[in-house]
């Protein structure tokens, strides 16, 4: 038996026998090319980058719709990859100077750009080398001919690699996976990423000397809790961690019986758990997890697996099944919410210096009708299919509240001229996500008919603090008191209206966090489908009473640690 530490970057427990993926070595010879063949190289790093541009372009259709837009977009950042200037371009010089073959063109061109970044350690640098990597291997694969290897396995396994490729990750069929351990890479490189968003456990950085100590069909254990990976686990471990995952199911059965439940404080005060759906697998998901409506459709995915926006039909076509297969639970869709780190080539938006604080979402939506069109049309004739409300991120204006609901009078006008049937009352609300909302809540409260608070771009916002920024992630704290006071004045000036507010964002799904959402008087939390069972768990364990005294105290506390330390104090009691 042998233990190694490392990080886990996925949680949950595995056990079971090792696939070894051996790394992708291809042989570049460096040696001259005839004068003569040089026309030929050209041609032949033509094919291969137009076969790498169909494969990614496969690659980010399948990835939007089996894990989520957000996982797809590390694709599409690699496939711009190919359009840069410093990368191609030096290839073709390559070839036609130094007379090398395009392969070991782009070996040389891919080394230059590591040399650079030789001995910085920075995650994000590392990662984005990775990503140069992969791109630089996929065109010498396919300069030498191959084709991409699709493992295929007979039972579920551990996957152990030195580091793998967002590209090798996606090729994985994620039923026959159980853990993925990697003897590089970190919590943000792609495969952490995507292990997360499958809900499959994960080791990273475990290690060069420890994939020559293991082998294929070798036992072991993986926790990605603790980042521990076991090789030949003796008895006695074995059956302890057999006994930690035992508990892990018997939590998930506990949990289960929540599907059906719609939760309730225990002094009997309702709270609905809806769910966050961004990519198409997520609806079996919210709907297996007894997600009590959809509380945020993220419609971006559709726009993301796309090389142009999908048709008003289309449209129709997902949004009508979305709402039917709820059977009744109301949806909450968003329109577009482009911008920021949420990028569409084809939209041509011009690049910006501050995208979070650019043209994105409704500032760019509400000037472009040949794309909110299709989109209000589709949602508004998908009413006729079950109860759905629109609703419109990035708010921070009243006039842009007003211009939203007189878009969505005007496209409402214009189907009913044509004869289409629309739902005699569609709710519609807007997010609240960045300050400006929050303090004007009781003049937008008189505009809508519901809020949805968006912690995530609320806290990045309010704190400054780019919330795609690992530097800066221990400073965007949803415990931060300016942050309470926000959602506690959207949360009064919503119910001072007489109009329902529900959280979106993470801190919905945090579960020490939730006592003060309710005491504040939140009405709805919209969760991740795997979250949704233990926030319905949570919030029958609090009292809308008691979490009602905690929040009035909390919002008199001064930092984000005296919050944490209170609240983690009202657990304990
Ligand atoms: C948010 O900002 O909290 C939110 C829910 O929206 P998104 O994460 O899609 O920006
Ligand atoms: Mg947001």
């Amino acid at each position: 038996m042998e233990i190694i530490h490392a990080t886990g970057t996925s949680p949950g427990i595995a056990i079971g026998p090792v696939y070894l993926q051996e790394q992708q070595k291809s042989e570049v010879s460096m040696t001259r090319i005839p004068d003569e063949m040089v026309e030929a190289e050209l041609a032949a790093l033509e094919r291969a980058l137009s076969g790498v541009r169909q494969e990614m372009a496969d690659l980010i259709t399948q990835t939007a719709a089996k894990v989520g837009a957000k996982e797809a977009e590390i694709f599409r950042a690699q496939m711009m990859l190919l359009d840069d200037p410093e990368l191609i371009p030096p290839v073709r010089e390559l070839i036609k100077n130094e007379k090398i073959s395009a392969a070991a063109a782009v070996v040389q061109v891919i080394r230059k750009h590591e040399s650079i970044f030789t001995g910085i350690k920075d995650e994000y640098i590392r990662a984005r080398i990775a990503d140069l990597h992969d791109i630089g291997a996929q065109i010498i694969r396919l300069l030498n001919g191959g084709q991409r290897p699709r493992p295929h396995f007979e039972q579920p396994v551990i996957i152990f690699a030195h580091d793998l490729s967002p590209s090798e990750t996606a090729l994985f069929d994620p039923a026959m996976i159980l853990a993925f351990v990697t003897a590089a890479g970190s919590r943000t490189s792609h495969t952490s990423i995507m292990a997360r968003s499958l809900g499959i456990p994960a080791v990273a950085g475990a290690g060069e000397e420890m994939l020559a100590r293991v082998k294929t069909g070798d036992l072991v254990i993986v926790d990605g809790n603790e980042g521990v990976v076991i090789l030949r686990p003796s008895p006695e471990i074995l059956a302890s961690y057999r006994e930690r995952q035992e508990q892990e199911k018997k939590r998930r059965e506990r949990l289960a019986a929540y599907r059906a439940l719609l939760a309730a404080t225990r002094d009997g005060h309702r709270v609905v758990v809806a769910g966050n759906m961004g990519c198409r697998s997520d609806l079996e998901r919210l709907l297996e997890h007894g997600a009590e409506g959809i509380g945020l459709f993220r419609t971006e995915f559709l726009y993301m697996e796309k090389e142009q926006p999908p048709s008003e039909e289309e449209q129709l076509a997902v949004y009508a099944e979305v709402v039917r297969k709820m059977n009744g639970r109301p949806v909450i869709i968003r329109t577009l919410d482009v911008g920021g780190d949420k990028e569409i080539p084809y939209l041509n938006l011009p690049p910006e210096q501050n995208p979070f604080l650019g043209y994105r979402a409704v500032r760019f939506y509400f000037e472009r009708p040949e794309i909110y069109k299709p989109q209000l049309r589709a949602i508004l004739r998908a009413s006729c299919s079950g109860p759905l409300k629109i609703m419109f991120p990035m708010i921070s204006s009243l006039e842009e509240a007003r211009r939203g609901r007189a878009i969505i009078e005007a496209v409402k006008k214009e189907l009913l001229e044509e004869g289409h049937s629309i739902a005699g009352t569609i709710e519609i609300g807007v997010m609240i996500e960045i300050p400006s909302a929050a303090l004007i809540a009781g003049a937008l409260a008189q505009e809508v008919d519901f809020f949805s608070i968006g912690t995530n771009d609320l806290v990045q916002y309010t704190l400054a603090a780019d919330r795609t920024n690992e530097k800066v992630a221990c400073l965007a704290s949803h415990y931060h008191p300016a942050v309470l006071k926000l959602i506690d004045m959207t949360a009064k000036a919503a119910h001072a209206k007489g109009i329902p507010v529900g959280v979106c964002g993470e801190a919905a799904a945090d579960s020490i966090f939730i006592p003060f959402l309710i005491g504040v008087g939140i009405d709805e939390l919209s969760v991740a489908a795997g979250s949704v069972l233990l926030t319905k768990e949570v919030v029958g364990k609090c009292s809308k009473e008691d979490a009602a005294g905690l929040a009035a105290k909390l919002l008199h506390l001064k930092s984000a640690v005296e919050v944490k330390k209170a609240l983690t104090a009202y657990w304990q009691r």
